[in-house]
């Protein structure tokens, strides 16, 4: 059967709305990305830190750190102006779990101030694991794990550190530990019946290759959209993936591997690798028009 026929309709109704689950969605309802969560528990090789997480958004851009109250005063702004605004994400400028308290603190607020939009969170999945049930007991219905591989011998030497119960591991013990709790986290998730999508940073010649595979063991997880996106490597904003000058995609060979791996967890190909403090339609960015200070002082 094919990836489309595999989504049951009871699914279909949770992401009709939501424009980077469904490819229709996308030309009618926006999104607002706040950036609350600047702490990350990882170093990925291809993050440069002076900018948005890459693994949902494009760097060399620099977003506002918003406190939770202000980020709720921002999204309050934005729905009055933007009645196709559907769904409220977290997707950095860090990881979201990070400091999930500042995460969480933001969903909450959100919750009861704009009850009717969906939430969204996107992590690199270390600490998913242990707040699972904060994530059901929210209401949080969609989760983002960037995933780039599920071998740890392939991932190996995409992060540089992994810190986890207060040590700082390296090499293929930290692809180990991370590719365990990932997994982890993907079966609690699906047991909780919260939606999955997996983002995928396409690295040629770490994981062009690998991608096919971890779309089929995720999808037997429970995750149902795969998302892959290519490494931005622009000297502009300084050398990715451990200053070796690692290159990123061709739109050819970003678009094999996506070729490559359909059919089972759905491709998602429309995403446009937004800013960690994005506003509107994707492909549009509307941010500029609600910085903090164009805010009214009370919405
Ligand atoms: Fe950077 Fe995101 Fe990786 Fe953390 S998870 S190191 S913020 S790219
Ligand atoms: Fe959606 Fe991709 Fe933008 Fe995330 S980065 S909001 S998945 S389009």
């Amino acid at each position: 059967p094919s990836a489309e026929a595999a989504i049951p309709a009871s699914v279909l109704a949770r992401i009709n709305d939501h424009p980077c689950y469904s490819e229709e969605a996308h030309h009618n309802f926006a999104r607002i990305h706040v950036a609350v969560a600047p702490a990350c528990n990882i170093q990925c090789n291809y993050c440069n830190r002076k900018y948005d997480c890459a693994n949902e958004s494009r760097p060399g851009v620099v977003s506002e750190r918003l406190s939770p109250e202000d980020a709720v005063r921002k999204v309050q702004a934005v729905a009055a102006k933007m009645p196709e605004l559907s769904v409220v994400g977290i997707a950095g400028p860090g990881d979201a779990l990070a400091d999930y308290r500042h995460t969480f603190a933001t969903f909450r607020l959100m919750r009861e101030v704009l009850p009717d939009l969906r939430l969204c969170l996107s992590t690199n999945g270390l600490a998913l694991v242990d707040h699972v049930e904060t994530i059901k007991s929210l209401g949080i219905d969609h989760v983002t794990i960037t995933m780039n591989a599920v071998d740890p011998h392939v991932s190996e030497g995409i992060y540089d550190w992994v810190y986890f119960n207060n040590r700082r591991l390296r090499g293929l013990e930290a692809a180990t530990v991370l590719l365990d709790r990932q997994m982890e986290g993907l079966d609690a998730l699906a047991r909780a019946d919260v939606l999955v999508k997996i983002n995928s940073v396409l690295i040629p010649g770490i994981n062009d290759d690998h991608l096919a595979k971890l779309n089929t063991v995720v999808r037997q997880h429970g995750a149902f959209i795969h998302n892959i996106m290519p490494l931005i490597s622009d000297p502009a904003h300084g050398t990715y993936f451990g200053l070796n000058g690692q290159r990123g995609p061709s739109p050819e060979e970003l678009q094999r591997v996506q070729d490559q791996v359909s059919g089972d967890a759905r491709v998602m190909r429309h995403c446009r690798q937004c800013r960690a403090d994005a506003v509107g339609l994707i492909g549009e960015d509307r941010g500029q028009e609600f910085t903090m200070a164009k805010l009214p002082e009370t919405v």
